[in-house]
Parts: structure tokens; sequence; C-alpha cells
């Protein structure tokens, strides 16, 4: 998925429960209206990561939980 800078970026979640949570809450942050419309790759890489930012820990690995 982008990253915040629109890049084509590889992100590794512990388990596809952990991964589902995150597309969920992404999701839900649409419907709630926090966030807007995915315009572009750098909009949706900054929803992303703002949901990673404040709902998920990354691991000495890089793994995402
Ligand atoms: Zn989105």
């Amino acid at each position: 998925m982008p990253n915040p800078a629109g890049v084509p970026t590889q992100f590794t979640f512990d388990n596809t429960a952990t991964f589902q949570g995150f597309i969920l809450l992404h999701e839900l942050g649409h419907q709630m209206g926090v966030f807007g419309q995915d315009t572009d790759g750098a909009t949706n890489g900054a929803n992303s990561q703002a949901v990673l930012d404040n709902c998920f820990s990354e691991d000495a690995q890089g793994v995402l939980h």
C-alpha cells in the first residue's frame, strides 16, 4: 500500500486479524469523517499511517501489532 509520500510500500502485520483490523479502522475513518476521500496515493498513505501511528505498534523486526 502507499506510504504517506504515495510510494508503494510493503507493511508486515503479525497476522491476518491485525491486518483486517487495520483495514476496518482506515475505512471507519472515512465513514466517521475523520478522513476525506483518498484522492491520491499520498492521501491514502497518510490516512493509513495515521491509523498505524494511533492504533498499532511496530516491533523491532518492523512487524505491526
Ligand atoms: Zn482510504
